[in-house]
């Protein structure tokens, strides 16, 4: 089954994220101002159990999504992570499983996830030297956990990628090394524009390194040339070195926006349904799950919900009002 949502998008992929929690503090997703001791995450009770996560994927799999992806928060954070691994490696019609992580435990874990069925592992990383990174994470992490962490994963047999983040002025000098230090790597670096995402980060236009600044500052050094998408609705434009050593990507969100082939529904840790990174409203699936509700009802819900779904706010950045709050990033993952 394939469903279509008003502008004709299919439903393919799920983002689930099993935690809001993170041990980062990212300036452009979790301030350490505003993410602070008082900070009411959610309580342990609201949160999908491992269970409940395989059931509403199961069901969303039922409608035609192919590919799962796990976030958070900082999803290996979570102590049943493996167990929610193998649930969802288990469904039966989905096709890909792949989580994103700021990889600071993944050297002590990566093999018990490829192990429980994880397919591939994003990590985030946004510079390689510390004391920038540190800046990046609020403090949290210097960069040698991180490249272990990605060693692991590559030992463990899971297919890397890296993500980074570009915000002007505060790692953009790190463009050049990154590229320069994963390609020699062979891992597929993919450079993230800055996003107006969530209420907290203080999000400016001027901080944005846009996609064809970023084309131009690579290509001089290392000369490009793009590629087709792997497949329809690739979030990353891809480029491949001339040279032969491999590929970028770069996700831009802001500059190009992408919305047109956006095929993603979103569930935060407390169970609610997303159908946009920007959305103000999500859609109470737990109390669904825990009303009793069967598959077929609560896929229905999911059914009507995608059916009238118009989002694309990047393609409407700046045009539209938007003044209600947003979900935060932290609680649907990216
Ligand atoms: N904690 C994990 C991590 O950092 O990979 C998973 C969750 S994190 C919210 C998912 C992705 O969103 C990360 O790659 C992160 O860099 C990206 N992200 C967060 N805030 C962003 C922003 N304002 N603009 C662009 N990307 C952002
Ligand atoms: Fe945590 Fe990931 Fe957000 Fe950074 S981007 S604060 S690692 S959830
Ligand atoms: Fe999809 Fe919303 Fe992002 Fe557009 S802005 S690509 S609709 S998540």
């Amino acid at each position: 089954m394939t469903i279509h949502d008003e502008l004709g998008r299919i439903m393919r992929d799920l983002r689930i994220s099993v935690t809001d929690r993170c041990n980062f503090r990212c300036r452009y997703c979790m301030p350490a101002e505003i993410f602070d001791d008082d900070y009411a995450f959610l309580p342990k009770e609201s949160v999908l159990t491992a269970e409940e996560i395989r059931r509403t994927a199961e069901i969303f799999v039922s409608l035609g999504v192919r590919k799962l992806r796990i976030t958070g928060g900082e999803p290996l954070l979570r102590k049943d992570l493996p167990e929610i691994i193998a649930k969802l490696a288990a469904i039966q019609g989905a096709e890909d499983l792949s989580l994103t992580t700021n990889g600071s435990l993944l050297a002590s874990k990566a093999a018990m996830l490829k192990e429980a069925g994880l397919q591939r592992v994003t990590v985030s990383l946004d510079s390689l030297d510390d004391e920038t990174f540190m800046y990046m994470n609020g403090g949290r992490s210097k960069v040698k956990p991180i490249l272990n962490g990605i060693e692991a994963a590559k030992q463990a047999g899971l297919l890397v990628k890296v993500n980074m983040v570009v915000q002007r002025g505060f790692n953009d000098h790190a463009v050049l090394p990154m590229v320069e230090y994963f390609r020699e790597q062979g891992i597929i670096l993919r450079m993230v524009e800055y996003m107006d995402v969530g209420n907290s980060n203080g999000w400016n236009r001027e901080h944005v390194v846009g996609k064809q600044e970023l084309l131009k500052q690579i290509g001089e050094e290392w000369p490009l040339e793009p590629l087709a998408p792997n497949y329809p609705g690739e979030v990353a434009t891809r480029y491949r070195f001339l040279d032969g050593k491999g590929e970028i990507g770069i996700i831009s969100s802001v500059t190009d926006a992408f919305c047109s082939s956006c095929t993603r529904a979103r569930l935060s840790a407390e169970g609610k349904l997303y159908t946009c990174l920007f959305a103000s409203k999500g859609y109470d699936l737990r109390e669904r799950l825990r009303a009793g509700q069967t598959d077929e009802e609560i896929a229905d819900y999911v059914r009507g919900i995608w059916e009238h779904r118009h989002d694309k706010y990047s393609l409407d950045r700046g045009t539209q009002g938007g003044d209600e709050p947003r979900v935060e990033m932290s609680h649907i993952g990216g």
